[in-house]
């Protein structure tokens, strides 16, 4: 059987849209531009602003001017402002979902969804309580903590899931007082950039700004002298390079980078709904989530029968371009990526022992399309288990230990999320909060709601996201002590 199937190429679409930043207030055309493809055709369909160094300034400038105002505007005023954001959201949630199907790949209804699920978290984050603490009030000295707003934020997100990403970064910095210049990933800037236009009217000059542009954009942004924290989502390598650029201006920041989540399953799971849990949890946005399944451990009692189960729940997934209704898998991302994820199964097929038990065609000449696979028989050393894939192939390993299994799902420099799937919830919390992990869950992975906070242990990052936790890294804490008459 063959591994690739060649495709014609199809015509080439002429580039149709130039969207406008938004810097001030207003909307703000490029002056030079970058090719934005559709990934389920490999062709160029639009153009973005690539921001030039002075855009990016006057962007930081009006961010840096709105900030004492907003600042000083009290936090139900500065809730208000978010929840009209997320009303703007849902109101222009089919058009900016069909930006980002025809620039990121995600089938339609995803995209939709993402739309709305960014609104809702947005919802969710201004509703969580960040008010200072009293520490001591003695009759001689009142003591208490408040939370200061740092400044101007830099906001820098990846291609996988862009509008979310922006979004929750848009309400932690506005909810807790700051002013924000935001840059999308050159991959995906348009639907970033149609949020900007949907709600340039209802948030005071400044207080948002986004520019699009290519990765000396993101640098000249870590580097700002006038942006006071970096809330960076991405790799681990651009995560290490931000971290040593924000160090010249001593910015604070939060890194959210890649992971290698395992999963164990312990011999006395349900195998039908674990082997649903975890399909799902491995194959969502194509393999492209950070907190995905990405190493799955089977114990190997119930190995075969996992393997049938989830392989017969893989082989439902029907990948086609994000526009096609009957698609409920879109193509990967981008060419690089791809390549990355098909040269990975290349390196399955000339390993000795390694079975392809389901999926794994890669589809050449048009869109970049995967289709989903299943891969047993490999060694935690080889690159599909080590490194990080973010694609839809998920490697599948046997244990007999739990101890070794454990070991072996700690043996990484990641630590963004781990589960473990059993019917003893008990046995599971406790191996569970043995993964070396920022998350964990037993008999679930993913999904956690804006109240929990959310980040990585080991390489995966720095600090934490959401929750009142995530909030407060976007402020400084001043202890303020006064005497009592
Ligand atoms: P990437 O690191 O290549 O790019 C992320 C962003 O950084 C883009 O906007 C890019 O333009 C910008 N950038 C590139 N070079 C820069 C530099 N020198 N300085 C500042 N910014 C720069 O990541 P990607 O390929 O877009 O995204 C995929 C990765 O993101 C995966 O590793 C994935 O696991 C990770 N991710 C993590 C989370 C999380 O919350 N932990 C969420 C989604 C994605």
């Amino acid at each position: 059987m063959s591994d690739t199937i060649e495709a014609p190429a199809p015509a080439l679409d002429v580039p149709a849209i130039a969207s406008g930043m938004l810097i001030d207030g207003a909307i703000v055309a490029g002056e030079a531009f970058i090719e934005v493809v559709n990934p389920a055709t490999g062709l160029p369909f639009a153009l973005a602003p690539d921001a030039t160094r002075a855009q990016l300034d006057r962007a930081v400038a009006a961010a840096r001017r709105a900030f004492p105002a907003w600042a000083a505007t009290p936090i139900e005023e500065r809730r208000a402002t978010v929840q009209r954001i997320a009303a703007r959201l849902r109101e222009h949630a089919d058009a900016i979902g069909a930006l980002l199907t025809a620039e990121q790949g995600k089938p339609l209804r995803d995209a939709i969804g993402e739309t709305r699920r960014a609104a809702d978290h947005m919802e969710a984050l201004v509703a969580l309580d960040i008010s200072g603490q009293l520490l001591r009030d003695d009759g001689k000295e009142r003591v208490w903590i408040r939370h200061r707003p740092l400044g101007v934020v830099g906001g820098i997100t990846p291609w996988n899931v862009p509008v979310i990403l922006a979004m929750v970064k848009v309400a932690q910095a506005l909810y807790t007082g700051n002013t924000l210049v935001l840059k999308p990933s050159p991959f995906t800037p348009l639907s970033t950039l149609a949020v900007g236009q949907a709600i340039a009217d209802v948030v005071p000059a400044g207080v948002v700004n986004f520019v699009s542009g290519g990765n000396d954009l993101g640098a000249w942004i870590t580097g700002h002298p006038d942006i006071a924290k970096i809330s960076f989502t991405g790799s681990v390598a651009t995560g290490r390079r931000v971290m040593e650029s924000a160090a010249g201006t001593f910015k604070r920041v939060t890194l959210e980078l890649g992971g290698n989540d395992p999963a164990i399953v312990l011999p006395d799971v349900d195998i039908d709904a674990a082997a649903e849990g975890i399909v799902r949890s491995t194959f969502a946005n194509c393999g492209q989530v950070c907190m995905a399944i990405k190493r799955v451990y089977l114990h190997s009692a119930i190995r075969d029968a996992m393997i049938a189960a989830m392989a017969e729940k893989v082989r439902a997934i029907r990948i086609g371009p994000g526009d096609d209704p009957a698609s409920t898998m879109g193509p990967i991302q981008n060419r690089m990526q791809f390549e990355k994820v098909a040269a990975l199964i290349d390196a399955v097929r000339n390993t000795p022992g390694a079975e392809i038990v389901t999926g794994g065609t890669v589809h050449r000449g048009g869109g970049y399309f995967i289709e989903p696979a299943i891969v047993t028989g490999l060694s935690d050393d080889s690159p599909l288990v080590r490194d990080e894939q973010f694609g839809p192939v998920m490697p599948v390993m046997v244990y007999d230990d739990i101890e070794d299994a454990i070991a072996r799902a700690n043996a990484t420099e990641f630590g963004l999320g781990g589960s473990v799937w059993t019917r003893d919830v008990a046995a599971g919390q406790a191996i569970a909060e043995r993964i070396e992990a920022g998350s964990v869950w037993v008999n679930r992975h993913l999904g956690n709601a804006k109240d929990v906070p959310f980040g990585g242990a080991k390489y995966s990052g720095y600090g934490r996201e959401q929750g009142v936790a995530g909030m407060l890294s976007y402020t400084e804490m001043q202890a303020v002590a006064v005497p009592v008459a």
